[in-house]
């Protein structure tokens, strides 16, 4: 893969491709700003080897054509208060401004972008000298700004890109061991490719959250009305003879999905009519957080429970603590698991956290993703 040493910037316009899908609350502000913190390294160093302007492309949500709450504005404001620049909106390509850096609006915005249109490269392409990917977690998709336009411009990775890649690449080639997977979340369909690659790979698999419930189905526990995925019991039973996966051995459950519901602590998996199983059990949370503490290395993607609501949390922040406080090399990837991360005030006590949730699971599974095969 290129990155920012092969590339001549001097004197150049630079397109860059960034990663500014942030959340955004009802008012349209922006709630965490970790995805455009995380490109200032590469907009900076373009800056200081005297690229000439800078354009950027970055997508927003899933808009259906254009439409105004999906505007990259919020996100263009925001980057002019980090860089202390002016950051310019073009509306559209054919009114790009000559500015320092310009920001173009929601590539979403335009047919042909999420099919990769040989046409809307060209013109992406058009606008520059040469093009730079730092938008990691895009970079599992091949659309026009993130695969097309790298073919069509001198091209290669930002400093985020690589710094993405090299770490997540190198979890499974040579880590430190013991290597410890701790994977939860809502969906085991989501995850089955990297539960494999960690069974093979990994030392030890602990599972949590939702995850858990198609395992249990398939040892013929009882899951009550638990979050447990039907079409992920067949998958889960076949990992399930493998003796590096752990298992909750205990769970916390309500009757309800919110705060205010009644709550009980189950002493074993099993889950009666009526209740969910929403967190893993003390006694499990324990187990989980000795095996982080002993590792070389630990991976950590999807949530214990339903962290969100406070009676469930206990089993995430759990292991988010002992993320934080382990000698092990900690890589944190997934969506969820970095908002849990940040609400418990831990997400800078981590070694690597990924801003890709998709992209930082293709590649832990072993795949090649369209946006980095591009640069290379
Ligand atoms: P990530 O984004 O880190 O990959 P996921 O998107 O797979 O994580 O899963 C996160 C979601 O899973 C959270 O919204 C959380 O509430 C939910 N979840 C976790 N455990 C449970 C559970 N036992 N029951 C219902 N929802 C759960
Ligand atoms: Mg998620």
């Amino acid at each position: 893969m290129r990155t920012l040493d092969d590339l001549d910037v001097e004197g150049k316009r630079v397109l860059v491709r960034v990663d500014f899908n942030v959340p955004l609350d009802e008012d349209r502000h922006i709630t965490d700003d970790a995805r455009i913190r995380a490109a200032l390294p590469t907009l900076r160093e373009l800056r200081e080897k005297g690229a000439s302007g800078l354009v950027l492309l970055a997508h927003l949500g899933r808009p259906k054509g254009r439409d105004a709450t999906f505007s990259l504005r919020p996100a263009a404001e925001r980057l002019s208060e980090l860089l202390g620049v002016e950051v310019q909106l073009a509306p559209d390509l054919d009114s790009v401004p000559d500015g320092e850096v310009v920001m173009v609006e929601n590539v979403r915005f335009f047919g042909g972008e999420t099919k990769n249109d040989p046409e809307l490269a060209k013109r992406y392409a058009a606008l520059a000298d040469a093009y730079v990917n730092d938008a990691f977690g895009a970079a599992h998709r091949a659309h026009a700004s993130t695969e097309g336009v790298a073919h069509l411009l001198p091209s290669a990775a930002g400093r985020l890109l690589e710094r993405e890649v090299e770490t997540l690449t190198g979890l499974l080639e040579d880590p430190k061991r013991p290597l410890v997977a701790v994977v939860g979340g809502a969906k085991v369909t989501d995850k089955i490719g990297v539960l494999e690659a960690f069974l093979e790979q990994a030392d030890t698999v602990l599972i949590g959250g939702a995850m858990g419930f198609p395992f249990f189905k398939a040892q013929g526990h009882s899951v009550g009305a638990s979050l447990c995925e039907e079409e992920g019991v067949e998958p889960a039973s076949k990992l399930l003879g493998n003796d590096k996966l752990e298992l909750p051995t205990d769970l916390v459950a309500g009757r309800e999905f919110n705060a205010d519901t009644e709550v009980r602590e189950l002493s074993e998996v099993d889950v009666p009519d009526g209740w969910m199983g929403l967190d893993i059990g003390a006694g499990t949370a324990e187990r989980y957080m000795a095996a982080i503490a002993a590792a070389g290395t630990v991976f950590w993607n999807g949530p214990m429970g339903a962290f969100e609501l406070e009676p469930f949390a206990a089993g995430t922040k759990a292991v988010a603590e002992a993320m934080a406080s382990t000698d092990a090399t900690t890589v944190v990837g997934g969506g969820d698991s970095a908002a849990a991360l940040a609400a418990f005030g831990l997400a800078d006590r981590v070694d690597h956290l990924s801003t890709g949730g998709g992209a930082s699971l293709e590649l832990v599974e072993g795949r090649e993703l369209p946006g980095v095969v591009a640069l290379s």
